[in-house]
């Protein structure tokens, strides 16, 4: 049986002050009102990462995430953080491939092969982000450019290791604007995703590995993309800023 997921991408927001706030808020919200056994992943800005370890410490409903890493060991790489840092503060996920990666810092399905294996081999758990802009969804076969983006970084992997990886499926076009995708059209790419999947690996992996779904996700519209049969759960970026949204989501899981 595959993992419900919801994942809170914070992105360049919060101080320090605020990003205790909203995770002691959010630790408290899960365990009073969520009963469900979805995983619930709180990705801050790296560096508050230690600090809030100890909130999440020892509650199995509640891991941390990294937004991103860097896709070599170690070395002269001045302002990146490696996989191996991460796994030494007890982080269980890390973002790779989102969309903001791929725009502002060029990051390549090549790069992000390197990243996902790199993350694998220090333990932690790859939400891989794929999706098309808003002109590939018009003018091209978009469904084929996404089942490209984890061809290209994820299907060098071997069963046992691709059995470890969260696909999060993100359209850009609705990234922050508002616009979200029906939950027809989340199905949709899922479900072809999931096919994908399962003739390169088979059924059993397919059906086994949680695609998420992000873009736009908040606590009125989760439901109902969460009731797809493909949709695993999400990968929310503004309404993970706000405690009791944040919770409807979940608890929409
Ligand atoms: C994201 O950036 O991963 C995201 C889904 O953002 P938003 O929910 O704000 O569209």
């Amino acid at each position: 049986m595959r993992k419900k997921i919801v994942a809170g991408n914070w992105k360049m927001n919060k101080t320090l002050e605020e990003a205790v706030a909203l995770t002691s808020e959010v630790v408290n919200m899960i365990k009073d009102e969520v009963t469900s056994d979805v995983q619930v992943v709180l990705c801050p800005p790296s560096l508050y990462l230690t600090t809030l370890r100890q909130y999440v410490q020892g509650n199995s409903r509640i891991a941390l995430g990294a937004q991103n890493c860097h896709e070599k060991a170690s070395g002269a790489y001045t302002g990146e953080i490696a996989a191996s840092m991460l796994k030494s503060i007890d982080v269980q996920y890390v973002i790779l491939g989102h969309s903001e990666r791929r725009q502002y810092f060029g990051e390549t399905n090549a790069q992000l092969a390197e990243k996902v294996n790199i993350s694998l081999e220090n333990g932690l758990t790859p939400i891989f982000c794929c999706g098309e802009s808003l002109e590939q969804r018009q003018s091209s076969d978009f469904i084929g450019f996404v089942k490209n983006q984890i061809t290209e970084s994820l299907f060098h992997l071997t069963p046992e290791a691709f059995g470890k990886i969260v696909i999060a499926y993100e359209p850009i076009w609705a990234i922050g604007t508002g616009l979200t995708a029906t939950a027809d059209q989340a199905q949709e790419m899922h479900a072809a995703l999931r096919q994908h999947i399962g003739e390169k690996y088979g059924e059993e992996i397919a059906d086994n590995t949680s695609i998420l779904y992000g873009g736009s996700a908040n606590a009125q519209n989760a439901a109902e993309l969460f009731a797809n049969p493909d949709v695993d759960g999400g990968l929310i970026g503004g309404a993970s800023l706000k405690s009791r949204d944040f919770t409807t989501v979940v608890k929409a899981a």
